[in-house]
């Protein structure tokens, strides 16, 4: 039995992100219809709605463009999409590419100004400190070969 792995919904072309749009992809599509992907929207279980001001990490906090703290509700989201990944078995996770809480490598700096960082989001480093295999939808469809961006 092959092991699960957890997705950013958005990936799976759920309307999740700030801009109330997903990011559909074909490798993670084909997971899904597999029955080996979870797909789940970290920042909508922290109780964060779609559509919401943009968001980027700013050191040890989550900053929205309106210069409000959401450190809070991040940090929740990302404890329960955990908890759901972990209770499903999974051992990896396919994380959508320079989000606050999904991105991983890579992310931006906190000054909204597009410039780009190394660095985890929020549910990517708390998936790495759990001891899962954290990858974003390029790496996974290097694998595969096919991607919508
Ligand atoms: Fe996608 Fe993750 Fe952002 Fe949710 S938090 S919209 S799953 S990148």
């Amino acid at each position: 039995k092959k092991d699960m792995v957890v997705v950013s919904a958005c990936l799976a072309g759920c309307p999740t992100r700030y801009d109330a749009k997903g990011t559909p992809c074909d490798a993670v599509l084909d997971l899904i219809r597999e029955g080996r992907a979870i797909p789940l929207c970290p920042e909508q279980l922290g109780g964060l709605p779609a559509p919401r001001p943009c968001c980027e990490r700013l050191g040890d906090r989550v900053m929205n463009a309106e210069g409000e703290d959401v450190t809070d509700a991040f940090e929740r989201g990302a404890r329960e999409a955990l908890r759901i990944a972990q209770l499903a078995g999974c051992r990896t996770a396919v994380l959508k590419q320079r989000s606050p809480t999904c991105g991983n490598g890579i992310i931006y700096d906190g000054t909204f100004t597009s410039k780009r960082i190394p660095g985890d989001g929020v549910f990517a480093e708390m998936c790495r400190k759990a001891g899962m295999t954290v990858m974003s939808e390029d790496d996974l469809t290097a694998q595969a070969h096919t991607c919508a961006e």
